[in-house]
C-alpha cells in the first residue's frame, strides 16, 4: 500500500476553466495593468460573481502572493484555483469588493468586514465580506448567502428517518433545549430552518435571532443582531421574549452571555434552539461548560442535541465500486466499526472536474437527553465518558454513518479520514 499525500487544500484548475481562467477580452490578465478602467473592473467583478454562482461556489478568496493574486472558489468545501491576477488589477478587483461592502478603502491595519446585496442571475445573494492585512499584501475571503435558497427537507439533508422522527417526537412532548451542533461550516443552519420547515412549525409564533439571517422565511420574525451596532445576542434573545414566541431559533451560541441567555430562555417554558460548537453531541456539554454553564443549569433544559458532518457525495457518474484498500481496513477496525466486503471510491470525470466529488450530504447523531443521561450531566460525567454511553447505546460516531454511506456509494471513507490521503 503506498500513501499519496496531497494538498487538497488547492487543487489545479479544472479544464472546462480553462478557457476562462486566464484570459479576459482576448487578453491575459496579467497584461490587463492599474490603468485599467473602472468599468472594465466592474465587468470583471460581476463576471466573478456570476461564475461563482453558476459552479455552485459558497466562498469567493483573493489570495495575494508575492507576483500575483490567486482567486478561488470554495465548491463542496474545498478550494479551487480558478484564476490569476496580475497584483495591479487584483487590488482594484478587491477594492472594488471594499467599496461594495463599505469598508475603508486605504490600506488595512487590522481585520476588516463589510456586507453588500447583489443580484446575479436574478438570484439575490448576500455577501459578507472580510479582508485581513498579510505579509504579501491584503487577503479577502467572500461569504456568499442565498437568501432565496429552497429550506430542504431533512431527508434531503442525509438524515435518516428513524432520526427524524425521534426529532419529532420530541417537539410534539415538550418544552426545552435543542442544540445543533457541529464544526464551522458543517450546515447548523441549513439543519435548523430545515427543522422549523418540516416540523411545521410555521402556525406557531416562531421568533429567531440571528447574525446574519441567512435565509428569509414567510411567517416567521427573523432579528438580525450585530456585534457593532449595541444589539449583541443576548440583548435580541431577551427583546426575542417580550415578543411571545412558542419556538424560538437564536442563530449561534457563541458566548458565555450567549449562552446564558439560550439557556434562561429555555427555562421559561418555551422551545428554543441554537447552534453550537462541537464535534459531536457528547462535545455539546464540553462546550456549554467552557461557555460558564453549570451542569445544573444544563441537565434540566437539554432535550435534544443533533450533531452533523457533512461530507462530499461521489460522483455518480464515475464512482466505482472495490474492496477497501487495507489503510481503509485499518482505519474502520479502529474506530470498532466491522469491515465491508465493498466499499465506493471516487475516481474523476468531466461532470466533476476530476474531483470524484458533486455536492455534499450530512452525517447525523441524534441525542435524546432521556432523565438517565440527565442524571449522567448532573453527576459530572466527562466528555469521553458520556461518548462510551452514546456508542454504547448506539448514538453515534458519526463515522459509523459515514461507513454506512461508503457502502452505498453515497461516499468515500477516503473522504470520512479527511480526504487528504489517497489509497492506492
Ligand atoms: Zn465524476
Amino acid at each position: 500500500m503506498t500513501d499519496h499525500q496531497e494538498s487538497t487544500r488547492t487543487r489545479s484548475l479544472y479544464p472546462q476553466f480553462a478557457p476562462l481562467t486566464n484570459e479576459w477580452e482576448g487578453r491575459q490578465f496579467s497584461e490587463i495593468k492599474s490603468d485599467a478602467g473602472t468599468e472594465l473592473v466592474e465587468s470583471l467583478s460581476e463576471r466573478i460573481l456570476q461564475d461563482a454562482a453558476n459552479e455552485r461556489a459558497t466562498d469567493i478568496h483573493f489570495d495575494t502572493g508575492a507576483e500575483n493574486i490567486c482567486l478561488r472558489f470554495r465548491i463542496d468545501g474545498r478550494l479551487h484555483d480558478t484564476r490569476l491576477f496580475d497584483k495591479d488589477i487584483g487590488s482594484r478587483l478587491m477594492g472594488h469588493f471594499k467599496a461594495l461592502g463599505q469598508i475603508d478603502p486605504i490600506p488595512l491595519t487590522g481585520p476588516a468586514d463589510g456586507r453588500a446585496q447583489v443580484t446575479v442571475n436574478d438570484r439575490q445573494l448576500n455577501l459578507r465580506i472580510s479582508c485581513v492585512p498579510g505579509a504579501a499584501g491584503e487577503k479577502m475571503a467572500i461569504r456568499l448567502l442565498d437568501l432565496e435558497k429552497v429550506v430542504l427537507r431533512l431527508s434531503d439533508l442525509g438524515m435518516k428517518t428513524e432520526q427524524r422522527e425521534a426529532i419529532e417526537n420530541w417537539m410534539r412532548e415538550m418544552p426545552g433545549m435543542l442544540l445543533v451542533a457541529g464544526a464551522t461550516g458543517s450546515g447548523k443552519t441549513t439543519t435548523l430552518y430545515s427543522l422549523i420547515h418540516e416540523l411545521k412549525l410555521l402556525s406557531h409564533n416562531v421568533v429567531t435571532v440571528e447574525d446574519p439571517v441567512e435565509y428569509l422565511i414567510d411567517g416567521i420574525t427573523q432579528m438580525q443582531v450585530s456585534e457593532r451596532p449595541h444589539f449583541p445576542f443576548h440583548e435580541g434573545v431577551k427583546a426575542m421574549l417580550r415578543l411571545d414566541p412558542d419556538f424560538m431559533l437564536i442563530g449561534e451560541t457563541r458566548d458565555a452571555d450567549s449562552a446564558t441567555a439560550t439557556l434562561d430562555a429555555a427555562t421559561s417554558g418555551r422551545i428554543v434552539s441554537s447552534t453550537i460548537h462541537s464535534r459531536d453531541t457528547a462535545g455539546t456539554l464540553t462546550s456549554l461548560r467552557s461557555l460558564e454553564q453549570k451542569d445544573h443549569r444544563i441537565a434540566p433544559v437539554l432535550e435534544l442535541v443533533v450533531a452533523q458532518r457533512l461530507v462530499r457525495k461521489l460522483c455518480t457518474e464515475c464512482r466505482k465500486q472495490e474492496a477497501p484498500s487495507s489503510f481503509e481496513k485499518d482505519w474502520v477496525r479502529s474506530i470498532g466499526l466491522e469491515v465491508p466486503g465493498e466499499v465506493w471510491h471516487a475516481t474523476g470525470c468531466d461532470h466533476c472536474r476530476n474531483t470524484g466529488y458533486y455536492g455534499r450530504t450530512g452525517l447525523f447523531e441524534v441525542w435524546r437527553v432521556d432523565s438517565d443521561f440527565k442524571q449522567l450531566i448532573l453527576q459530572h460525567t466527562n466528555e469521553r465518558d458520556l461518548r462510551k454511553t452514546l456508542h454504547q447505546k448506539g448514538i453515534g460516531p458519526l463515522e459509523r454513518e459515514g461507513v454506512e454511506k461508503a457502502v452505498e456509494g453515497i461516499t468515500s471513507i477516503e473522504e470520512l479520514i479527511g480526504g487528504r490521503v489517497r489509497m492506492e
